[in-house]
């Protein structure tokens, strides 16, 4: 047994607590926040296997310039001086390739079967009641091109034994009857399952707290100690803890605190926005994707309904851009002429910032400089969905256990 902390206690902090729990190790979670509001709760709440194309793939960064230029667009990119964001930029660019497409496929899709799997274990374990369904997610497309990429999409899916299949537009209607739907058609993949995050939070930091887990909120990690290539403990701006090993699970903000170990792990924050609704008259049955316009809808428990999407990458203590917001509502009703969905008053606006690595894989592991630091961030727009895995991940290389899956393309030295 030995002494683990673990900074940040977003889903991907709170699931590795939960497997080093099971091996009957002793846990401090530190975070800076009241851990009730980050990334992890007001996302679209997907979980994504048929997310195996990474976010650095061939042709986003010409999309992203064009998007650039609509204040209403999907994507943005805050113009600053600032050398982490210009590292961080310059290797999103060279890996914004095919190669990296074709190399990531099989890690991406591996952690991701892992992850539902053991979404799929947890719902049975007392404790834990959050809404989850394994009914699939419909990608809708409008255009001749995107027709075209979701067949190559479905085919691509096929081939890493993915359930996925191509529907027109009566299909589609067939599936969500009773909606005006101004699409060409969907891919509808069968492998996805949705849940409502909020409640899989709470759950999660019930148990852990039931359970011994030691959960200090409101601290910040300012330092560490150190002694050779060994962290003896971190100093936050309260008091200093010590433990056998560290994880580093600080989601948008792992870059910085890695920094302060000399470490470079090129991170920028992805900000994201989501609204929900409770009773309101547009319903839908499926979690869909409009995919032009990156935008998630989600039906989620008690009758609430999610709409989430932009990636902005932007400085974390940025006010929101509320254009942004208004582009995802107004994107709803091109593809559902009928849909009426007020905005919000300000304060149901969520926003939250996805860790984003530089070529849109995870960093999961130990890093060469120190014994005893392990690294699990930076899952972009999958965090939620490969939080269980990333846990599980991290018990194992604590406990030097051979890994659930091979972890190599996630080793967090690669930029180094
Ligand atoms: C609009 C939107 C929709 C999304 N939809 C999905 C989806 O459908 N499916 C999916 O899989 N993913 C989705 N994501 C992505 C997912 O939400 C994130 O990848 C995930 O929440 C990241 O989890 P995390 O634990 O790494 O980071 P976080 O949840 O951000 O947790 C990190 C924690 O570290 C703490 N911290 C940071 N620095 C310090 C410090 N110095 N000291 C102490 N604490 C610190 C922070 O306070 C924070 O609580 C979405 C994201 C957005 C924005």
């Amino acid at each position: 047994m030995a002494n683990i902390i673990i900074i940040g206690g977003g889903i991907i902090g709170l699931s590795s607590a939960y497997y080093l729990l099971q091996q009957g190790h002793q846990i401090t979670i530190i975070d800076k926040t009241n851990m009730l509001d980050g990334c992890s709760y007001g996302n679209a709440g997907y979980v994504s296997p048929s997310h195996f194309v990474p976010l650095a793939s061939p042709g986003i960064v010409k999309q992203g310039f064009k998007w650039m230029a609509n204040s209403k667009s999907p994507f943005y990119v805050q113009p600053r001086l600032s050398k982490s964001l210009f590292n961080w930029g310059m290797k999103f660019i060279k890996s914004a390739t095919k190669a990296n497409v074709e190399s990531s496929a099989i890690p991406l899709r591996d952690i991701n079967l892992l992850s539902k799997q053991l979404y799929e274990d947890l719902c049975h374990v007392p404790g834990f009641s959050f809404y989850y369904a394994n009914k699939g997610m419909l990608d809708f497309f409008k255009t001749d091109e995107n027709a075209h990429h979701a067949e190559q999409m479905v085919a691509a899916s096929k081939d890493l034994g993915l359930d996925a299949v191509l529907l027109n537009k009566q299909e589609v209607e067939q599936m969500e009857p009773g909606l005006n739907m101004d699409i060409k058609g969907a891919v509808y993949f069968k492998c996805d399952a949705h849940m409502y995050p909020n409640k899989l939070m709470r759950d999660m930091i019930a148990y852990l707290s039931k359970n011994g887990v030691t959960i200090k909120t409101g601290e910040e990690v300012k330092g560490f100690i150190k002694e050779g290539n060994n962290i003896k403990g971190v100093k936050t701006n309260n008091a200093e803890y010590f433990g056998e090993h560290i994880v580093l699970a600080a989601g948008a903000w792992s870059g910085e605190v890695a920094a302060m170990l000399q470490l470079n792990i090129p991170m920028v924050g992805g900000r994201g926005y989501s609204m929900t609704f409770e009773d309101l008259p547009f319903k839908i049955k499926q979690p869909i994707i409009l995919s032009e316009a990156r935008v998630a809808l989600t039906p989620m428990a008690e009758n609430k309904i999610r709409f989430g999407g932009t990636m902005e990458i932007t400085s974390t203590n940025t006010p929101p851009r509320m254009n942004r917001v208004k582009g995802i509502l107004e994107s709803v009703k091109k593809y559902f002429p009928d849909a009426e969905i007020p905005f919000p008053e300000k304060d149901k606006i969520w926003y939250g910032f996805r860790p984003c690595s530089a070529d849109g894989l995870p960093y999961i592991g130990k890093v060469s400089k120190y014994n005893n630091l392990v690294i699990a961030s930076g899952h972009a727009m999958l965090g939620l969905s490969l939080g269980p895995a990333t846990g599980k991940l991290v018990s194992e290389i604590i406990s030097d256990k051979t890994t659930s899956i091979d972890v190599k393309a996630f080793n967090p030295d690669r930029f180094n």
